[in-house]
């Protein structure tokens, strides 16, 4: 396989990316020149060291080149944040979204997937492993979570996602007195939360139920 193949390949593993697209961006890569191909170079080997994986809410996130070792991102590490409430997204762009609204300032958790239906090992798809022992763990605390909120898409399979969630972790923690929400739905009908506005957002979580 010659590198014009292989890096097709490799384009071809990125989230929504078909062959088609694949090979134009190998097409534009063999026109640019070769500094903008060492740039990128550069920059996909520096990302080796600096992404990181958040061991609280599960987010990648980047870290800076003069930052010592963290094992929190900086939602998670920032003590300002409300630690009351937890907000179940499925991925980072869904967080960036929300973020940009500045209208939540609670914690995170980073689930991964959403849950087809019939799904045999629940825990194979989506991080509930992790997510119910932040729960027990901030249950512990003197500052402990009172609220979780479902921020997931209003399809099919999040609507199973939240059904899953709402029996497995009324379980552990319904004597606890932990109020589970999930987003207003009204408004966003099958809408994916990273392309979520900041009216659609605010008008969600103030009609959350
Ligand atoms: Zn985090």
């Amino acid at each position: 396989m010659n590198p014009s193949e292989k890096l097709q390949e490799l384009f071809l593993k990125f989230p929504g990316i078909g062959p088609k697209q694949a090979a134009r961006f190998v097409y534009f890569l063999m026109r640019e020149k070769n500094n903008y191909k060492q740039e990128l170079a550069k920059n996909i080997e520096a990302l080796k060291d600096s992404a990181n994986i958040c061991e609280k809410c599960l987010r990648v996130f980047s870290k800076n080149i003069n930052q010592k070792e963290s094992k929190l991102c900086e939602i998670c590490a920032n003590k300002m944040r409300d630690e009351r409430s937890l907000m179940i997204v499925v991925k980072e762009l869904d967080i960036d979204a929300i973020e940009k609204t500045k209208f939540y300032s609670g914690k995170y958790f980073v689930l991964g997937n959403l849950l087809p239906f019939l799904t045999e090992k629940p825990s194979e798809v989506i991080n509930i492993r992790e997510l119910v022992n932040l729960i027990h763990t901030s249950l512990q605390k003197e500052e402990k979570i009172e609220e979780i909120i479902f921020a997931l898409p209003a399809t099919d399979e999040g609507e199973n996602t939240i059904n899953y969630l709402r029996k497995t972790l009324s379980q552990i923690v319904g004597i606890e007195k932990v109020k589970i929400s999930t987003l207003a739905r009204g408004l966003s009908s099958g809408l994916d939360i990273e392309y979520v506005d900041k009216n659609t957002f605010k008008e969600a979580f103030e009609h959350r139920g």
